[in-house]
């Protein structure tokens, strides 16, 4: 028994939960290969030019699952998480366009889950997902269910301790569980907001840990927190929950403005992103009211990574100037005759 998962969309979140309840049914799982440029030409070939560049790269990994022979293929329709609370209609429709699009003979594994017009359970979902291979017994979907979670929370335990996502992601596999050294200190801490598949995927955010890293610069993410912060977070920006991602977006981006710890903010969204656009125009608002730098950075599959490099490297160097000069402020400094000097220092 073997199930395709693109990695793309919705694996950046799950993809521990899916992992961990698949495979204690018995079932492999096949992930198709990284992005690469080849992924997103051959997303983009099949979808309009309007379409987000993040359902192009899953249009890609599909394709790639297919030349790899697989020939069942998770694609769930996630479409509202709680009530009242929705995906935007790309991913809520996500088998639906893959069908269209992709005209190849295979098998899409869609099970729904709608927690506002149908309030399905969750072992509604995961039971969709596992009858194509004849799973049927309720009693043995709870017990992969179990392992799911067990295998998620330990997840969530190592990214919100500060463990990077790869690492995370890595020992959640192997069922071990480590806290993150943070040890080191940085001169500059930057909130990096965006979803987790603008984020992780490396061909997509173009390795953008790694940039800031070589800045010498601490990052944080909406996985270092808890829903109680980021509901705070929104609560303080008088923001009502709409959209699924929500949390992590807006919730997120308020709780680090707010932060004095955090000395900038920046967002990476995908051209054309209708819910990135609502939620980041609220943002951007309520950094200008706190005084807090952001920079807005917004992706498509012709992005140059030399502009993309530069436009971070300047807001990081802005970030250190803004610092320093801050600090030379504080240092009172007088001459013999008791006048201060430290406009000269600055
Ligand atoms: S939320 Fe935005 S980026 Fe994500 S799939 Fe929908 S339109 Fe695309």
């Amino acid at each position: 028994m073997k199930i395709g998962i693109p990695r793309a969309l919705s694996y950046y979140n799950f993809f521990p939960f899916w992992y961990g309840f698949f495979s204690d049914l018995g079932i492999e799982i096949v992930l198709s290969d990284k992005t690469t440029k080849q992924t997103m030409t051959d997303g983009s070939s099949l979808v309009v030019p309007e379409t987000c560049l993040p359902v192009k790269v899953y249009v890609g990994h599909i394709l790639n699952l297919l030349n790899k022979g697989i020939d069942k293929i998770f694609v769930p329709s996630i479409q509202s998480i709680a009530p009242k609370i929705y995906n935007c209609s790309k991913i809520r429709g996500l088998p639906d366009l893959i069908r269209n699009v992709v005209k190849r003979d295979f098998t899409i594994i869609e099970s729904t889950l709608d927690k506002s017009e149908k309030n399905q359970g969750l072992y509604e979902f995961l039971s969709e997902a596992v009858k194509p291979f004849g799973i049927t017994d309720i009693e043995r979907i709870k017990k992969a269910s179990k392992n799911a979670w067990k295998v998620y929370n330990n997840y969530q335990i190592m990214t919100r301790s500060g463990v990077p996502y790869k690492k995370a992601l890595k020992y959640a596999l192997e069922n071990k569980v480590v806290i993150a050294d943070n040890a080191k200190s940085y001169p500059v801490s930057i909130a990096l907001i965006a979803h987790g598949y603008n984020l992780y995927d490396e061909r997509v955010s173009m390795k953008i840990f790694d940039k800031l890293e070589e800045l010498d610069v601490k990052v944080y993410t909406a996985e270092q927190l808890t829903i109680e912060q980021m509901n705070e977070g929104l609560n303080s920006m008088n923001s009502r929950l709409y959209w699924a991602n929500e949390y992590e977006i807006t919730g997120a981006a308020a709780h680090y403005i707010k932060d004095r710890a955090i000395d900038g903010v920046i967002t990476i969204n995908a051209f054309g992103c209708g819910p990135d656009s609502l939620m980041l125009e609220r943002i951007s608002r309520y950094a200008r009211k706190l005084n807090k730098p952001i920079l807005h950075l917004s992706i498509d599959e012709q992005t140059g990574e030399a502009g993309f490099v530069t436009r971070i490297e300047a807001f990081v160097d802005m970030l250190y100037r803004k610092k320093r000069s801050g600090i030379l402020n504080k240092i009172n400094i007088k001459d013999s005759n008791g006048i201060q000097v430290r406009n000269i220092l600055k």
